[in-house]
């Protein structure tokens, strides 16, 4: 592929024990702008994520002894290598999932900050001792890592969905084993490569590619070895596994879907609020579990910010996400257009108008920037994840109707608002049943900060110090006989 400059990243096969091994699963990657494919794969199946499972194993277990700070060392060689080669990453990002190229720049640097921070955490895995039941007793609390983690992640982040998880299990001493979505394969071998040029040692990081994703899927829910299986995905596919890990007791992460609400308050700054929706609706052409799904606006202001939103979607560029100008790119495939198109049209004929719909591209897969108003909490585009860049706007009236309305929802991972009121925003914040909450802003996820959710939008947080406790068990020491 001409398109990046080290060739050596460009992976064509299974990443396991340090080596790369081609399995029988042939397999095409296809640019979603234009529908051309890229590379032809040579996948794995259950067996090879067996072999993977177990070397991980054997790995983990001195891993587990090696010193904190230079399992650190090793974690920051593995940052930098990403940062120096970020342009070849971005581009064999934007070429097999579609997002622009500066987005594609972004992811890279995002997933590279979660490595950074968790090479600065893994020093900082302290115990504790507490006080005992009796005067000849002592409570002593170690935590140890959880073992061999077993992980599967999509395709709209695929360097940030992988790294995202492997960082934290490997700073705290676990080995890993991951199977990325068949749609983006490229990206995280191209992380693997970079992990071996790291001086990880083999077996420690593992990519299992393959369009088999049942048979891997159960290997890495119910090999005996693995001791934790952590899954970004849809909430049907989260439900499947989820199960299969019940039958082992694994221990579970699960980042599913969501139905993010974005309220605009009477009080709100309304252009400030439109920058932020805009982000928090099109990054990645609609196509993550974070964006803005529902958009509520208080009947006051909703003509005014209505015809803001419709100027500012006016204006978006969507094309080839290799082309400079391009804001926003295809969706992923032909399936995720026709879904969005079906989702589009139920809601037209329940009584929604579309307001502007943009232009797009008639090659490749692309789906025209649309907002919807006149749109109600029943109506098909706010009860189903949109995944794709339609903009429903509905109208309240009052902040506990609102409310209401924003946790009428299976789900419950990322809600954002716009209020100028402090008394509003601490009741508000308050009262959303969501993991992460956005108040005047539109972005919400860094390395810094807890990711996740609760109801059906699943377990568990990616990022911060509380997302290395995911892949930790704590141990308690009784100190009797004093
Ligand atoms: P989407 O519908 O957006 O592709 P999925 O949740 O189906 O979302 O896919 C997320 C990841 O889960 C991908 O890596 C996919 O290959 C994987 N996957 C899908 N179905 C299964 C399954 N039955 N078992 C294991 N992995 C699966």
């Amino acid at each position: 592929m001409k398109a990046i400059s080290d060739s050596g990243l460009l992976r064509q096969c299974s990443f396991i024990d340090g080596q790369w091994l081609a399995g029988d699963d042939r397999f095409s990657v296809d640019n979603p702008a234009n529908g051309v494919p890229l590379a032809l794969v040579e996948g794995a199946g259950a067996e090879l994520a067996e072999r993977a499972v177990e070397a991980a194993d054997r790995a983990q277990k001195l891993w587990a002894k090696v010193p904190a700070a230079e399992r650190s060392a090793t974690l920051m060689a593995w940052h930098d290598l990403m940062l120096a080669h970020i342009d070849d990453l971005a581009r064999l990002l934007t070429l097999e999932q579609g997002k622009p190229l500066a987005e594609a720049k972004g992811e890279i640097a995002y997933g590279a900050s979660y490595v950074k921070w968790y090479a600065e955490e893994a020093v900082r895995i302290y115990g504790d001792t507490l006080p005992g039941p009796s005067s000849d007793k002592r409570v002593l609390v170690i935590k140890q890592p959880v073992g061999v983690v077993g992980a599967i992640t999509p395709w709209n982040f695929p360097n940030a969905m992988l790294v995202r998880k492997a960082a934290p299990a490997l700073a705290a001493g676990c080995a890993f084993v991951g199977k990325p979505a068949a749609e983006t394969p490229l990206s995280a071998l191209a992380v693997a490569e970079l992990a071996q040029r790291a001086g990880l040692p083999d077996g420690l990081l593992n990519v299992v590619v393959g369009t088999d994703a049942p048979g891997i899927g159960r290997v890495l829910t119910q090999h005996p070895l693995i001791r934790k299986f952590s899954f970004t995905g849809s909430t049907a596919t989260g439900k499947i596994l989820l199960a299969q890990c019940a039958e082992g007791v694994k221990r579970t992460s699960m980042e599913l879907g969501g139905n993010a609400p974005f309220i605009v308050f009477d009080d709100a700054d309304l252009d400030a609020a439109v920058q932020g929706l805009m982000v928090a609706k099109f990054r990645n052409a609609g196509q993550t579990c974070v964006c803005s799904n529902r958009i509520f606006v208080h009947r006051a202001v909703y003509d005014a910010f209505a015809a803001k939103v419709v100027e500012a979607v006016a204006q978006l560029t969507v094309g080839d996400g290799l082309d400079a100008a391009t804001q926003i790119g295809p969706l992923v495939g032909p399936a995720a257009v026709a879904k969005v198109a079906e989702l589009v049209e139920q809601s037209l004929a329940q009584g929604a108008q579309a307001q502007v719909v943009g232009n797009a591209p008639v090659q490749g897969y692309f789906y025209p920037p649309t907002v919807l108003s006149g749109v109600s909490n029943a109506m098909a585009v706010a009860r189903n994840e949109i995944f794709g860049p339609v903009l429903p706007l509905i109208p309240f009236e009052d902040e506990q109707e609102v409310i209401a309305q924003a946790n009428d929802s299976e789900f419950g991972l990322a809600a954002y608002f716009y209020s100028r009121d402090i008394g509003r925003v601490f009741r508000v914040s308050e009262a959303l049943e969501y993991g992460m909450v956005a108040i005047n802003d539109g972005i919400l996820s860094n390395a810094a900060a807890p990711f996740g959710g609760i109801k059906a939008s699943g377990h568990g947080r990616e990022g911060s110090k509380y997302g290395l406790d995911d892949y930790l068990d704590i141990k308690y020491l009784c100190l009797g006989g004093l």
